[in-house]
């Protein structure tokens, strides 16, 4: 967007700068990252479980929202279809994503369609966000959309942005900002419309903005204006699910990501983790062996007096509650229910019987099944 890359004679710190002669702004971040950093901040205030961008274009606010731990449903919306086609795998898991799964689930789905239709796979959405979406429709698309977003998907929190054209007189040109622009309003254009929305379909709005205007021109406002709208009455669940609409957008791209709810991620990431614990309590182990000069397994040596582990944290207390290793011969046992008082490990199992569970087949136990066995001379890398 034109906006985004006017080129400037000068770099100064700041968000704004301005070069009078030439009227060049340039900001930083650029003006577009700060309209993405806007709608995560909601989303890290607001924790929605189902987001939507409608307008998507090159994906790059749904790449950014992907890691929104909260965010368990992510929806692209846009009438450019080959434009989703190319920019769809910016979204796909990468090996990061399956070496440290997510705690919950988290879908992905692009949709090729035009917002001013209804699809009955948008309901039920707790953020919507339509970015320099509303300027690019003609009078005739512009009168459908409110009808579509905030009467039929209805989502609890609608965030919509626009160019403000009070700020355009700081440019140097006096045209659009973007050749496909069909209008740009002032705020007070921009806040009519909006007021009237929520009135008519009882939200609240507030109006905010980003892209700060250089100093002595503050009168103009933002460069981008915001309005945020919080729906006063939330759905209920039998007005979501009485909706029953059509499936009218074509889904373009979808994926899933790795998550700590699938079972065989789950139990990786425990087994992975009980491992480590177990190797941290056996290198104690053998190395108050050898400051003792003492062979496996004597009674003398007690596990935790000489853990070189300081105990600092409330969980390192709880877990010197919980039954020591101990050592039998040449093998080592760790007790489940000290590898259990592990908080992440307590986290992810719940209880003994299912920490079992996700071990089963895969880490030794001992015949009643209440502790981990291995080698007390192993320092096996796992
Ligand atoms: N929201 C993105 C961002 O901020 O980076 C893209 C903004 S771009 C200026 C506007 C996008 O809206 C384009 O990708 C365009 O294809 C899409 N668009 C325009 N009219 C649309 C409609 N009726 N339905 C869906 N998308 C539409």
């Amino acid at each position: 967007m034109a906006e985004n890359n006017i080129e400037c004679n000068s770099v100064v710190d700041g968000n704004v700068e301005e070069v009078p002669d030439k009227k060049i702004i340039k900001f930083n971040p650029p003006l577009y990252r700060q309209r993405y950093q806007f709608v995560k901040n909601l989303v890290e205030q607001h924790q929605p479980k189902k987001v939507a961008d409608l307008g998507c274009g090159d994906v790059c606010l749904l790449a950014i929202l992907k890691y929104q731990k909260c965010i368990e449903e992510l929806v692209g919306v846009d009438i450019n279809e080959g434009r989703l086609k190319w920019n769809g795998s910016r979204l796909s898991p990468c090996v990061g994503d399956h070496l440290d799964p997510r705690e919950l689930d988290l879908v992905i789905t692009l949709y090729h369609g035009s917002v001013l239709e209804k699809d009955c796979r948008l309901l039920g959405f707790d953020l919507v966000a339509c970015i320099e979406l509303i300027e690019h429709f003609d009078s005739e698309d512009l009168a459908k959309f409110p009808e579509v977003v905030f009467g039929y998907m209805s989502p609890a929190l609608i965030v919509i942005s626009t160019p403000n054209s009070d700020f355009n007189s700081l440019f140097p040109f006096e045209v659009f900002r973007d050749s496909d622009h069909k209008f740009e309003w002032s705020r007070t254009q921009f806040q009519t419309w909006a007021l009237d929305l929520a009135n008519r379909y009882n939200y609240s709005v507030e109006f905010t903005g980003v892209g700060e205007p250089p100093a002595g021109s503050e009168d103009v406002g933002y460069c981008t204006q915001i309005g945020v709208f919080q729906k006063k009455a939330k759905a209920t669940e039998s007005a979501i699910s009485g909706h029953h609409g059509e499936h009218v957008y074509e889904v373009v791209y979808t994926t899933s990501y790795p998550s700590l709810q699938q079972i065989n991620y789950r139990k990786r990431v425990v087994i992975y983790l009980v491992y480590r614990e177990v190797n941290r309590m056996r290198r104690g182990y053998q190395a108050s062996l050898r400051q003792h000069e003492l062979e496996p397994g004597d009674p003398t040596r007690k596990f935790s007096s000489d853990l070189p582990v300081p105990i600092v944290t409330e969980a390192d207390k709880a877990m010197e509650l919980t039954p020591e290793p101990f050592c039998i011969g040449d093998k080592f046992y760790i007790p489940l229910e000290r590898i259990i008082a592990y908080p992440r490990l307590g986290h992810l199992c719940g209880n003994i019987e299912k920490l079992r569970e996700l071990l089963a087949d895969v880490v030794e136990l001992n015949c009643d099944g209440s502790a981990v066995k291995v080698d007390v001379h192993d320092c096996g890398d796992y």
